[in-house]
């Protein structure tokens, strides 16, 4: 276990004063020691941190001496609430709600022998909110917390910004007035803390180290907050959703907020007051930072468990963020949209793609009845796609010889790219010019994002040739996809008489908004908009609960949570109430080893009651 020291800088020097060596006292959020031996110790208040550096043997020398140091430090049991000692953590949290703490800790209350039987129904969550830069998260943070609350759960609000970044990165000084230099130098703080660490999910895990070290200590062991929902935003990593999502598997939800560029643009300008060029610079640089480690809103926002929108339509925002905490907390009356119905049978048609690079699903409904699916995969002959199926000859289960790619064990598409380059690399030195200069630059260029070469169908057209297959009119439909349509699948999608596509995952090599600007109209229609004199195909970003937790959520008897009940012996149903309610999936406050070891020992004392019982026979 890492070594960990709650108390004061000055305490902390006392305790260690045997050792020789100086004291720096670099910043606010970072103390070190510099042994003469060679070992580097460096203590971080905030989460009360210990991490050394250095050479051996004074290293080690170092960090035994600390070890035994600390050991004899007096237990703490006092609540964090009341300790000013941890610097920073407990400020950095701000606890806004009213609901109290149950002061009941949740491990005593189980019952041997039945702890992982027993549902922990004090189970704590939390929320990871993104947004892109002008979405106004503030009023989705206050929506959820009023919600919560009506389940009896505390709420804490921990933004990244103001609590993780500095405790890493000092972001330069800025006017705390100008909103643009405010936000462009805690994006740079951001993109040094992921470079410097070489860990682009480092900001989630200084998220969870400030919630640990707020927790309250029992022998050591920290203790798990009852009834406690922590809200973070703002998440702009893929790897810092993976991070959380490792930490706390079944207590982590990522809400997707949506909002149109153009709201976001004129939130920035008119109410932020940033000056329109740089707005429109924030928002680029937001999406995809074109550095290493810079931030991927784009490529994190798809992970989202829950997708929202913020159209000026607050009441239909607040019933969506109702429905989503209801849902979370066992409703069992909460079932799925169409929407959110044919999104889940689109992206369970992408699970059949054995394509080498993505899977995509697409699905084309017509008066809300599901009509075609289809998936990305090589074409057979006779129609459709291919499927694997039993060989009585070679008594295996197997694709067709050279069927799909992976059995051709090539991507066409890729080969054919580099015979283009090959071929222009091949004129181009003939020339006289510099092999690896054209190599390279071709390589950069977007010969590589062609896709014209592929043997695989789309899933959106797959979804369609299903209807013709079928005989089935399109006019007039929905083409859900998992993915926004590349250009070659959106013109055929308008040419088949479809009236709305909705995805989740964007696909930034899409040229469809732009070939098509006569016919698409992209984001939501905002509301009391007359319709169009022109028709148009709508693609709209997908709102409701996603395809990740639709399972979980809205199967009764088969999620990785509890089962619910909706009626009782008597065949009425059965009352469902936020204040009494508790999460539908909980986390049991052990970790896996310690779930292992209370497994062993719930064994143990079973086999010694069976031999007691015995004996006493
Ligand atoms: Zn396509």
């Amino acid at each position: 276990m890492a070594e960990r020291f709650t108390g004061t800088f000055e305490e902390l020097k006392e305790k260690l004063r045997g050792i020789p060596g100086k004291w720096n006292d670099l910043n606010p959020s970072q103390k070190q020691l510099r042994a003469t031996s060679g070992g580097i110790l460096n203590w971080y208040p905030a989460t009360g941190s210990i991490m050394f550096q250095g050479k051996s043997p004074g290293l080690q020398e170092l960090q035994a001496y600390v070890v035994s140091k600390l050991a004899d430090r007096t237990p703490e049991t006092a609540p964090v609430a009341t300790g000013g000692n941890r610097i920073g953590a407990v400020a950095a949290l701000s606890a806004a709600s009213d609901v109290p703490i149950d002061a009941q800790p949740p491990v005593a209350a189980a019952v041997p022998g039945r702890e992982l039987d027993q549902p922990y129904s004090k189970s704590e969550i939390i929320i990871g909110l993104i947004g892109a830069v002008g979405t106004e998260l503030e009023k989705v943070r206050g929506m959820l917390k009023q919600r919560l609350e009506r389940c009896n759960y505390r709420v804490v609000e921990l933004r990244i910004t103001e609590s993780v970044i500095p405790l890493i990165s000092e972001p330069g000084d800025y006017d705390v007035t100008d909103h643009f230099a405010r936000t462009v130098a805690l994006m740079d703080a951001g993109d040094k803390a992921r470079k410097v660490t070489g860990n682009n999910g480092i900001l989630a895990l200084g998220a969870a180290a400030l919630i640990n070290a707020s927790r309250q200590v029992d022998n050591g062991e920290p203790l798990p907050w009852p009834r406690t929902a922590t809200i973070i935003s703002s998440l702009k990593h893929p790897a810092e959703v993976e991070e959380l999502r490792k930490i706390y598997p079944l207590g982590f939800y990522l809400v997707g907020v949506q909002a149109d560029e153009r709201r976001r643009f004129e939130y920035l300008t008119k109410t932020k007051g940033i000056l329109r060029e740089n707005a429109n610079n924030l928002i680029e640089r937001d999406q995809d930072a074109p550095v290493e480690h810079g931030q991927k809103v784009t490529d994190t926002f798809h992970l989202s468990d829950f997708f929202v929108r913020i159209d000026g339509d607050d009441d239909r925002l607040r019933a969506s963020i109702e429905r989503i905490v209801n849902l979370i907390f066992g409703n069992p009356y909460v079932t799925p949209t169409f929407d959110e119905y044919a999104m889940f049978l689109a992206f369970a048609a992408s699970l059949r793609s054995a394509d080498l690079s993505r899977q995509v699903g697409a699905v084309v409904a017509v008066d809300e009845q599901v009509v075609g699916t289809g998936a990305n995969d090589c074409p057979k002959a006779g129609g459709g796609l291919y499927w694997p199926a039993y060989n009585p000859e070679t008594h295996e289960i197997q694709d067709q010889q050279d069927g799909r790619d992976y059995m051709r064990g090539e991507d066409s598409n890729k080969i054919e790219q580099g015979k283009i380059i090959d071929e222009i690399v091949k004129v181009t030195t003939k020339a006289g010019l510099d092999e690896s200069v054209i190599r390279s630059a071709l390589s950069a260029s977007r010969i590589r994002d062609l896709t014209e070469f592929g043997r695989v169908v789309h899933a959106e057209m797959e979804a369609l040739l299903s209807c013709g297959r079928a005989r089935v009119p399109v006019k007039d439909g929905t083409v859900y996809s998992t993915t926004f349509p590349c250009h070659n699948c959106a013109k055929h999608i308008i040419a088949a008489g479809i009236k709305r596509v909705v995805f989740i995952e964007p696909y930034q090599k899409s040229k469809a908004e732009e070939f098509h600007s006569d016919s698409i109209e992209v984001g939501f229609v905002p509301p009391g908009t007359p319709t169009s004199v022109r028709p148009t195909v709508r693609f709209e970003p997908f709102v409701g609960v996603g395809p990740r937790r639709f399972f979980d959520l809205f199967s009764i008897r088969l999620g990785s949570g509890r089962p619910l009940k909706r009626k009782d012996s008597t065949g009425s149903t059965l009352e469902w109430k936020p204040e009494s309610s508790n999460l539908r999936l909980q986390m049991l406050p052990f970790s896996y080893l310690r779930l292992e070891y209370v497994a062993s020992d719930m064994f143990d004392r079973a086999l010694t009651a069976t031999k007691e019982k015995k004996d006493a026979n």
